[in-house]
């Protein structure tokens, strides 16, 4: 039974939650971090592209120590037809070089070692422990959590909700409503094994480089969505998404889009004799900025995915994860550090400094 008080409960250990754990822990707060997979990043098996200018901000020196599969140098659109695709290939070789900030990942490797960064902080963080419920006080305010490892409440001042876009917490707790399904995409994804020389041949880059391909068109079947391919070291991630209420209406079925997309003639040479290693699905939001919900209420902030933080770019959903992972501890810090309450009305800072973080985070979050 966990007797003790903390500053700070953050329910998840995706990008979001480690990032808040880690800005908190870093200040001196006393952090306790729930995760109920095996371990961060155990729940989220996917390549993906890294935009790591947060991450800098963070963690300055994780070129030095983080797993980065490859820096991007190259970026290919593919417009494709049933048969063939109009390819558009975009290549900076100086500009990422030098400081290198855009980055692809593999999420299980890269999370675990973030929560290494969190776990030296000083965070608390338990694994396999599932968050049943916000537990409220009479007047609706958050006091704490319940989990399914014990019975009782864990109190803290705050409940940060970093439990993806699927989270039933806050929908359960009537704080926000369950997203519908034109408002989030079902992503599925595979991972491919082959030589790494094979890779670099197939893709023509050499030692870390690395190229990314998006890919819309006939492949999403007049549905919105879109396709993508990574090259990383030793593997290729390569999957497809698209918004759930067009799945629903064509009754087209996610892993009937891979498979075709898998065998189309562009896609072929590319991981032709890879072995495949690990299917995922996951939801995205996809519902803009004038749908973001409430972010903050008496005892609780909502950051990342739980809290609807799409962006426009494609590759930008991490890095605007970890924005509102940085942006809501500093709110709540500031709160503390002037002896006030994690009340509606202090933690409304969060909102207001999320909004002014960057001049274009509307642009940067998608307008429906
Ligand atoms: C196939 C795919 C490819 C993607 N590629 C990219 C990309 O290339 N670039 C990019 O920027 N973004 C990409 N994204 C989006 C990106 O993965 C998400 O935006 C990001 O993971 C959001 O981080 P998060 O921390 O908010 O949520 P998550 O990473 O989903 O983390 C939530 C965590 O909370 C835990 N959790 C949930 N409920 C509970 C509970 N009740 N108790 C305890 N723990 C709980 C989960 O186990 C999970 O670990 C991709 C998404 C998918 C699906």
């Amino acid at each position: 039974m966990i007797e003790e008080r903390f500053d700070a409960i953050v329910v998840g250990a995706g990008m979001a939650g480690n990032a808040a754990a880690l800005s908190m822990a870093k200040r001196g707060m006393k952090v306790l971090q729930l995760e109920r997979g095996e371990y961060s990043g155990s729940k989220n098996v996917q390549g993906a592209v890294l935009d790591a200018d947060i991450l800098e901000q963070l963690t300055p020196d994780f070129r030095e120590n983080a797993p980065l599969e490859r820096r991007l140098v190259e970026q290919r659109f593919w417009i494709m037809e049933s048969r063939s695709h109009i390819g558009l290939r975009y290549r900076f070789n100086d500009c990422n070089h030098q400081r290198p900030n855009r980055y692809i990942v593999i999420r299980p490797e890269f999370d675990k070692w973030f929560s290494c960064k969190v776990k030296e902080a000083g965070a608390t963080l338990l694994c396999q422990t599932t968050v049943t419920e916000l537990a409220q006080n009479r007047r609706g305010r958050v006091i704490g959590v319940r989990t399914d490892r014990q019975d009782g409440i864990i109190h803290a001042d705050v409940v940060v909700l970093a439990e993806g876009v699927n989270g039933l917490l806050g929908t359960c707790a009537g704080l926000r409503e369950r997203p519908t399904p034109d408002q989030v995409a079902l992503e599925v994804e595979e991972m491919h094994l082959l030589p790494r020389e094979t890779i670099e041949n197939r893709f023509n880059l050499k030692r870390d480089e690395g190229v990314v391909i998006e890919a819309a068109g006939t492949i999403s079947r007049g549905m919105t969505g879109m396709g993508f391919i990574y090259a990383n070291k030793e593997c290729i991630s390569l999957g497809i998404g698209c918004l759930v209420s067009d799945l629903q209406r064509t009754g087209e079925t996610p892993y009937g889009l891979l498979d075709r997309f898998k065998r189309h003639p562009s896609v072929v040479p590319l991981i032709d004799g890879s072995e495949l290693k690990e299917y995922s699905a996951h939801l995205i939001p996809k519902s803009g900025y004038n749908t973001i919900p409430q972010l903050y209420g008496d005892g609780w902030v909502v950051i990342g995915d739980a809290a609807e933080l799409d962006s426009t770019s494609y590759r930008g959903r991490l890095n605007v994860a970890m924005i509102s992972g940085k942006i809501a501890p500093e709110a709540i810090f500031r709160v503390k550090s002037r002896g006030g309450r994690c009340t509606s009305n202090s933690l409304s800072l969060y909102k207001k400094m999320l909004n002014e973080s960057y001049e274009d985070l509307k642009k940067r979050i998608c307008r429906r």
